[in-house]
């Protein structure tokens, strides 16, 4: 072999050398890396300690007393079988609504004749509940919660919806068990019981029960707000709303229950879809009418949701809270999800309730079209509801639907629209949300507390303005196989569980009160830097 075709060779087999380093080495070399980076921190990565935990956790945890469990229970069934139901704007059993506001002077004694409660009655169906505390000069806060209930179909319930049973000494049935009229009587038995124990809250809060979230708040909640405003409050240290209810199962890798705090609530926007064509007779059709040009439409955006958004928004956090509670392989995932996301979402979204964690969802709710048996269709319509993930705006989602729908007959107009909420503060300095991560964990012991987004929405849009801190939680446990009873068929509480959403109601408002005397009020912490 000559000079020549060895120097050949060897720039060959630095070619190939080189070759190889591209293709498999350097990607092999970043893939090792990355693997190390992802144990690493699957290993090291833990929730940091929450300094307001030992705060609270060095009291004397007491409990409302049990001997009025029943008692309790009987309450709110007699608030059941009240039939307040909100059917569409203009349109609620509003009679019923003025008997539940007699129902509940009648029911809860105390509390309407404490000196220190003033109840208003807002927009003729509301109540506005104020309980001044003993220390002035504190930011006060706000429950909210709501009256109305959504309209049953009493034929597909096992029991009457409106009966106000209870079954077996167990389960409270009726429209409203869980949503929302255990909170409005949770929150009020924990009053009760503090005033029955001689006591009297140090801090300031409002009751605010709302009588139409079911169809907007815009009567209901919106009024309150703007009473507190005319009068001066016009700053809240936290508002708790109603959320989601605390759950087993939902997301792998844990057995425990897990309550999830909403930080922020997805906006929504509702798109009326149409197209027009020209009417005439059936016997000679037109090769598109406007019913198959708008079903097409329909079917593409079914086909093509809007993009995965995991891992860009506040469930990033909601994993990285999970994580340190997971198995080993959980955790590489969750703390990982700069990595693992696709994956992850890949799999949340085969359910539908996870998959409303991934992304701004697309809901197809009304289709109409044609008029008669022999008549071509001369319009087609359509409504979309859209759930907005909160890295999203209204904007980019209509943008999306329109590049997937790329028909110029198909006109796309917006019926209404909202942002997603702000993300309110969950870092270590968020006194009250770690306030209300310790009074979940005081009595759901075996409890994961994670903030995460609320999927649908609440009348807590109506207090934007008077705070960052607000959270959406509802204290009691849903067994996965009752998730469908929540605006469904036989809703249902165990009794067991209205005790324990009193009991958080109460031990919320005695950590309140003990956080003033301890700590300074909270700070603004947005982000997630702190975990
Ligand atoms: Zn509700």
């Amino acid at each position: 072999m000559g000079l020549a075709s060895k120097r050949k060779g060897r720039w060959r087999y630095r070619c190939w050398q080189k070759l190889f380093l591209a293709l498999i080495g350097f990607p092999l070399a970043a893939g090792v890396l990355l693997v190390f980076v992802a144990i690493f921190r699957a290993v090291f990565v833990h929730q940091q300690t929450q300094s307001v935990l030992h705060i609270l956790n060095n009291q004397v945890v007491d409990k409302i007393d049990e001997s009025q469990i029943m008692q309790r229970a009987e309450r709110l069934a007699g608030a059941l079988k009240i039939p307040s139901v909100s059917y569409a704007t203009d349109n609620q059993e509003k009679e019923a609504l003025l008997q539940l506001h007699q129902y509940l002077e009648t029911n809860f004694p105390l509390i309407h004749s404490a000196s220190f409660i003033k109840k208003e009655v807002i927009n003729t169906y509301s109540l506005l509940y104020t309980v001044e505390g003993t220390t002035k000069g504190k930011l006060p806060y706000l429950f909210a919660s709501h009256l109305d209930v959504v309209p049953v179909d009493p034929s597909t319930w096992e029991v009457p919806p409106f009966g106000g049973k209870i079954v077996n000494r167990t389960y409270i049935y009726g429209r409203g068990a869980i949503d929302d009229k255990s909170g409005v009587l949770g929150i009020m038995e924990a009053v009760e019981y503090i005033i029955q124990m001689g006591q009297r809250p140090q801090r300031t809060f409002f009751m605010a029960f709302g009588h139409d979230e079911e169809i907007s708040g815009k009567r209901g909640a919106h009024e309150l707000a703007k009473i507190l405003q005319a009068r001066g409050v016009n700053r809240l240290d936290f508002v708790l709303d109603e959320g989601f209810p605390l759950s087993k199962g939902l997301i792998p890798g844990t057995d425990k229950h897990i309550a999830m705090v909403g930080i922020s609530e997805k906006g929504t926007v509702t798109l009326e879809l149409s197209v027009t064509g020209n009417p005439g007779h059936s016997s000679f059709p037109p090769a598109e009418s406007a019913i198959g040009i708008l079903a097409a439409a329909v079917a593409r955006l079914e086909e093509n949701p809007q993009p995965s958004l995991l891992g860009k928004g506040p469930e990033s956090a909601t994993f990285k809270y999970l994580a340190p509670h997971v198995s080993f392989f959980y955790r590489l995932l969750y703390n990982n999800l700069w990595l693992f996301s696709g994956l992850m979402a890949r799999e949340m979204e085969r359910v539908p309730l996870t998959n409303a964690f991934v992304r701004t969802t697309t809901a197809i709710t009304v289709f109409h079209g044609g008029i008669k048996d022999n008549v071509v269709p001369p319009s087609a319509k359509a409504v979309i509801n859209h759930r907005v993930h909160p890295s999203q705006t209204v904007t980019e989602v209509i943008a999306y639907d329109r590049e997937i729908i790329s028909d110029p007959r198909v006109r796309i107009q917006v019926k209404t629209s909202r942002e997603a909420h702000p993300i309110s503060p969950f870092g270590l300095d968020c006194i009250p949300f770690q306030m209300v991560i310790v009074s979940i964990k005081q009595v759901f012991t075996d409890a994961v507390v994670v903030p995460a987004v609320f999927i649908a929405n609440t009348d807590t849009r109506w207090y934007l303005s008077f705070t960052t801190n607000l959270y959406r939680f509802l204290p009691t446990v849903v067994a996965p196989e009752d998730v469908n009873r929540y605006h469904g068929n036989n809703e249902r509480i165990s009794i067991k569980h209205y005790h324990e959403a009193v009991n958080f109601y109460y031990r919320i408002i005695k950590n309140a009160d003990m956080l003033t005397d301890q700590v300074p009020s909270s700070t603004i912490n947005n982000g997630d830097q702190e975990l």
